[in-house]
Formats: C-alpha cells, sequence, structure tokens
C-alpha cells in the first residue's frame, strides 16, 4: 500500500486507521459489525468500516427529516453555492481520491481520475440547474384564471450503488438532488466502503463550515440488509438504486409495495454494430476499450459485437492482435491497460462464463484464464477473453460482469443485425459503426434500437453527464445525471389561480346556490 502514494492518499483524505468510518465526528451513523476492505489490486487492507444498525438508522433518518425541512426552505441558488463550494474541495482533492478509487475498485489511475472528473462535471451541472428549476405556464380555460406547475423539493432520497462506479453514481444522484432541496442518505457498495467514506468526509467537513442543516448528506454502511432500512421506508420518497438486474427486481417490489418512487439503473448487455461500412481501425479502438476497460466491470462495457459476414474475419483478426498488445496489471502503474476485477467471487463467476460459452458451443478466439506470480498475488487478474459465439446462447443472453466478448456474424440486411441487438432481455447502451447514413439513420430510428443510448461511430462504454443516462427493459427504466433528469428528484404541482370576484367552474359546469 506504500507504493503509488496509497497512504499519502488515505491521510489526505482524512482516512486512517484510527477513525473507522467515524471520522465526520457523527458516532451515530456506524455502531455495527466491522466491515474490512481488502484491495483486489495487491490484496492488502486498506481499512475498516463499521456497518450501520437498525437503531443507528433511526437516527440517520431523522436528523435527514429535520435537515430537509431547512435545506428546503433556502433558494435554489443559494443550494448551488453550496455544491460548487464541494465541488472546489473535490478539485482539490481529485488526485487522492481517484488514487483511493483505483486502489479499492481496481480500475485503472486514469479511470479513477476520470471518475472524480465526472463528479466536478456534475456539480458544475447543478450549480447552473440551481438557477433553472423551472416549470411551465399554461393559459387557463378560465376568464381571469391564472394556471402554472411548480417544482418543490421532494424530502429524503435514498442511493443505493454499485461497486464499479463507487464515487460518480452517489454525485450524478447526490448534486442534483441536493440543488433540487432534497436531503440524501447513501448506501454505498460494501465492496468499497472506504471510498465512500472519503466522499462523505469531503461533504460533511464542506456542510459545517457552511452551516448546511445536519443530515442533508448522510452515509450508511452495509450490504443488502442495510440497504432494506430503505427501501423498505415510507419516510423516503424515492429510492436511486443502481446495480444489478437481480437486486432492481427486489428493490422495485418493495419500494412499489408502499408506492414509493424508484430510480432504477441496473445491468446492461450492451453491443456494436458493425456493418460493411465501418471504419476498422476506429471500431478496433472502441470494441476493445469498450470490452477490457475498467477489466469490463461497466455496465456499458462491450459484450457483444455483431458484424457482418463482408467484414467479419478482418474485424475479427484485428481485434484479437488488439488483444495481444494489452497489458494487465497493477492499475495504479499508468503503463498498465487492464486492472483486476474486483475479487474471487466476481473471478469465478468469468470463468464460469468460459467455460458455459464453450459447452453451448462456442468457439474460444483468445483464451481467458487467472494471471498468476509476481504482481498478481491478489488471485483477481484475469486475461480478457474473446469467443464466436450465437445470439441465442443462455450465456449471451446474460451480462457477464467481466472481460468476456462475444463475436457474433450476421448477414444480409441491418435488420438482421438489429434484431440480435435488441434480442436480449437488457436495453443500457448500444453503438453502430458505418459511414452509410441510411444505416446510421435506420439504427436510431423507431425500428433502431430499443436502448437508452444510442451511439454512431463510438463505442458503447461511458457516456457524458451532459445526457440523460440509462436504459429500457431489465435496465430498469431510469434516468440520471443530465437533461431533465432532475425532475425524478422533485415534487411537481399544478396551480390555478382566480383573480376575480367570481367563482366560474370548469368545463362551463353551473352550481347556483
Ligand atoms: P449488486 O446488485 O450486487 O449491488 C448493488 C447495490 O445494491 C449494493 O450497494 C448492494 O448492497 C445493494 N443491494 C443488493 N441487494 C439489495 C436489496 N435487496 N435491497 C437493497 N439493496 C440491495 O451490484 P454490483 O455487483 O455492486 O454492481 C454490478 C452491477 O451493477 C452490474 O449489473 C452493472 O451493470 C450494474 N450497474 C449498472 C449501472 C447503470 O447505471 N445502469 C451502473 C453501474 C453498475
Amino acid at each position: 500500500a506504500t507504493a503509488f502514494g496509497i497512504e499519502e492518499a488515505l491521510k489526505e483524505l482524512g482516512l486512517n486507521e484510527t477513525n473507522n468510518g467515524t471520522s465526520t465526528g457523527k458516532d451515530w451513523f456506524s455502531n455495527g459489525d466491522i466491515i474490512e476492505s481488502y484491495s483486489p489490486v495487491d490484496g492488502a487492507l486498506i481499512g475498516k468500516v463499521k456497518s450501520t444498525t437498525r437503531e443507528d438508522y433511526e437516527k440517520v433518518i431523522n436528523s435527514a427529516q429535520g435537515g430537509f425541512k431547512k435545506w428546503r426552505t433556502m433558494p435554489a441558488p443559494q443550494r448551488g453555492e453550496i455544491v460548487r463550494k464541494f465541488n472546489d474541495e473535490l478539485r482539490r482533492l481529485k488526485e487522492p481520491l481517484g488514487k483511493l478509487v483505483s486502489y479499492e475498485m481496481g480500475k485503472s489511475y486514469q479511470e479513477g481520475l476520470g471518475e472524480v472528473q465526472e463528479m466536478i462535471d456534475i456539480c458544475d451541472f447543478a450549480v447552473g440547474l440551481s438557477r433553472q428549476l423551472h416549470g411551465l405556464t399554461m393559459h387557463s380555460e378560465r376568464p381571469g384564471h391564472r394556471m402554472y406547475e411548480q417544482y418543490h423539493p421532494l424530502g429524503v432520497v435514498g442511493i443505493i450503488s454499485a461497486f464499479n462506479f463507487p464515487v460518480a453514481v452517489w454525485s450524478w444522484n447526490t448534486a442534483l438532488a441536493w440543488v433540487c432541496g432534497d436531503a440524501c442518505i447513501w448506501k454505498g457498495s460494501e465492496k468499497t466502503p472506504m471510498t465512500s467514506v472519503a466522499c462523505q468526509n469531503i461533504a460533511a467537513r464542506v456542510f459545517a463550515e457552511n452551516d448546511v442543516p445536519e443530515g442533508i448528506s448522510c452515509l450508511i454502511t452495509g450490504d443488502y440488509i442495510v440497504g432494506e432500512f430503505m427501501t423498505k421506508d415510507e419516510r423516503i420518497p424515492l429510492i436511486s438504486a443502481t446495480g444489478s438486474t437481480r437486486m432492481g427486481k427486489i428493490v422495485a417490489k418493495t419500494v412499489g409495495e408502499r408506492l414509493g418512487k424508484s430510480l432504477l439503473e441496473l445491468g446492461g448487455n450492451n453491443a456494436i454494430i458493425v456493418t460493411p461500412d465501418a471504419n476498422i481501425k476506429n471500431t478496433v479502438i472502441g470494441a476493445v476499450f469498450g470490452a477490457v476497460g475498467t477489466c469490463g466491470q461497466r455496465c456499458t462495457s462491450t459484450r457483444r459485437l455483431i458484424v457482418h459476414e463482408d467484414v467479419y474475419d478482418k474485424v475479427k483478426n484485428a481485434i484479437v492482435d488488439a488483444y495481444k498488445q494489452i497489458r494487465i496489471g497493477n492499475p495504479l502503474d499508468e503503463n498498465n491497460h487492464v486492472g483486476p476485477l474486483i475479487d474471487k467471487d466476481a473471478v469465478q463467476n468469468y470463468l464460469k462464463a468460459i467455460e458455459k460459452v464453450k459447452s453451448e458451443g462456442g468457439n474460444i478466439l483468445v483464451e481467458g484464464g487467472v494471471l498468476e506470480g509476481e504482481g498478481y498475488e491478489s488471485g483477481c487478474y484475469v486475461k480478457p477473453a474473446i469467443a464466436e459465439a450465437e445470439n441465442h446462447y443462455e450465456i449471451v443472453q446474460h451480462e457477464t460482469f467481466g472481460p468476456v466478448l462475444y463475436i457474433l456474424k450476421y448477414s444480409g440486411d441491418l435488420e438482421n443485425a438489429l434484431d440480435m441487438q435488441n434480442g436480449v432481455r437488457q436495453g443500457l447502451s448500444s453503438a453502430i459503426m458505418t459511414n452509410n447514413l441510411r444505416e446510421a439513420e435506420r439504427f436510431l430510428s423507431v425500428e433502431g434500437s430499443d436502448c437508452g443510448i444510442a451511439n454512431v461511430n463510438i463505442g458503447t462504454s461511458g457516456a457524458e453527464i451532459g445526457g440523460a443516462f440509462g436504459g429500457e427493459k431489465e435496465t430498469g427504466g431510469g434516468r440520471e445525471s443530465g437533461s431533465d433528469a432532475w425532475k425524478v428528484y422533485m415534487r411537481r404541482q399544478t396551480n390555478t389561480i382566480n383573480y376575480t370576484t367570481e367563482l366560474p367552474l370548469a368545463q362551463g359546469i353551473k352550481f347556483d346556490l
């Protein structure tokens, strides 16, 4: 841990051995069992965080509710000013936080920094948004009446996030929710507890310095049981949950039973269609980064490559060649492209997927396997693999959360590729590589991709914060981040005002007394 400046980074973030997740001085937020966080990079213990008990949770929700009552009355641009100050701290701490993300989650340092940059960008977006939370005005059908709509803060928002974007997903939700006037309670992934505490430390410090009421940013820690404290709680009007489809189905049901709102960001099974008119060089860059970046652990990772038969061999050979250049190793070493998987369970799932595609008749083009020896002691480093497969294979229909790419062949018209692309249960990200205008437009048309994200001549992986992010079908239908995604964090109210001395009724109804 001393190499690559990890000790210094932990210190700068206020994380040391004694804090045990209570460094904000709020020992109410964690008094339960200890969760130990081990790095997939080198297997070392990074730190220990206390989990949240039921009693702790009651204190947290009370604190959040109390804080909300004050926060909601502060003018939105003033709330934006607090987010701007929080963002100053993110800019100052970008390097240590990016490093901790890389060390605790296993993504490359560049990607760790990129994740913090996304936090910075969404905060900038939120600051501007704080002056633009507008509704519409309508013409009333009644004389002397005015009608308009306005957006009010919603209340306490529960955020449940996944291990693979341990900090960005929190900020996508929280930066918007804060300017909207909500208080947030965050349960980060139990696999990345230290990054959660680091973020909470930053928010708590900035808020305290600016007299923001306590409870606007709360952290709870633990596994699904702690998540359920929130999903079952009627005091939380909105649950924003990011993670597997399995989790999303349970959360949707639990929150739905109490008629709460849920914003779901679940698994993907993302494909790139490569047509005969594709630029092959760009296709290879997009596909390889999409498949092996973050060791295949992005919700938008490229899982399927749907290639036309006319260019099939050319694309296949170019990608197999490109895989020979990939350097796997410590993600903090900027010479490496691919770091470890999150843990040994993930390694087992990856190995099972390779066995499964073989047993279903797939042809392995690039062999996978677990790496051993110096630098790979954590047991979490694997080789990115490629298999020729068919879309209907059960394993291809599933999201394998690791670096396994399936190459599928199509012939004839683009419609055949679209049938394959859309022929899975997930609907997050999709892409087409083509220089043919008709194909590009068809891909984006009503008869084209059924995903929440559809790209032309870029890959499936990653997204800018300015657009609404999310997907259809088993991806859950939620949208967060840019565009008008903020509306889910507010409640809409329609107002009609009569400024006459009469009371005319709507639809011309007469009610003479
Ligand atoms: P996961 O579903 O195992 O866990 C996600 C979070 O949900 C964790 O905090 C976990 O504790 C919590 N959780 C699990 N069951 C719960 C329950 N019943 N009630 C309340 N909370 C519960 O997912 P993971 O392994 O951390 O992340 C990988 C998955 O996340 C992949 O499927 C990936 O595609 C998906 N993901 C989606 C997006 C997106 O925006 N669509 C972004 C990142 C990750």
